[in-house]
């Protein structure tokens, strides 16, 4: 039987989801807890508490969050939702965290080109179905996937169309000409990926 080390424990708060087995084990690991751990004054919680200085909102993105909540600093739940629609809310964690990092490339692309307008973000089964969505759709947000369509709102599409090309590692849909729309996704395991409409 081994030790974990210093990096394995400060791992597990990494990967803490508030799943019931995780709470199970917290809770364990309280339960064990010298009370001189459990003082709100104790230097591990103070210092876990703290701040660093010029830190920005460091509140997780969460499926429950109200649809004003920013995902990023200018763009919103509501953006990824129709406008905030309760049937395309996400309903787990790695959602929201795809669509962080979405939104972290849409701020790079709002640098360059100015607002961006989210046409397409979250489409749950039903919905992807309604509009006649394909079945495998990244819009489905299914594990390791998730998309929006997109277009800056100065008219400079056809620019920001090539930009995305050239900046997104993942998926690509050249909409642009046909739809309005540019689509910036990810599928499951990253891949590189590009497609016509
Ligand atoms: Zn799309």
């Amino acid at each position: 039987m081994a030790n974990i080390s210093k990096q394995d424990f400060k791992n597990f708060f990494k990967y803490y989801k508030e799943e019931s087995q995780q709470v199970a084990g917290v809770e364990i690991l309280f339960d064990q807890m010298r009370d001189v751990l459990k003082s709100d004054e104790h230097n591990w919680i103070t210092t876990y508490r703290s701040k660093p200085e010029g830190s920005v909102n460091t509140n997780v993105f969460t499926a429950d969050a109200p649809f004003d909540t920013n995902v990023t600093a200018n763009f919103t739940y509501a953006e990824l939702t129709n406008g905030g629609e309760e049937a395309r809310r996400f309903t787990r964690q790695d959602q929201c965290e795809v669509a962080v990092e979405i939104c972290e490339f849409l701020e790079k692309a709002r640098a360059k080109f100015g607002p961006i307008k989210i046409t397409s973000g979250h489409r749950p089964p039903a919905i992807n179905a309604a509009v006649g969505g394909a079945s495998s759709s990244e819009h489905l947000f299914a594990s390791g996937c998730g998309a929006v369509d997109a277009y800056p709102s100065n008219g400079s599409g056809a620019e920001f169309e090539t930009w995305c090309d050239n900046n997104w590692p993942y998926s690509i849909g050249y909409g642009m000409s046909y739809r309005g729309f540019v689509h910036i996704g990810i599928r499951a395991g990253k891949p590189r990926v590009r497609w016509d409409y």
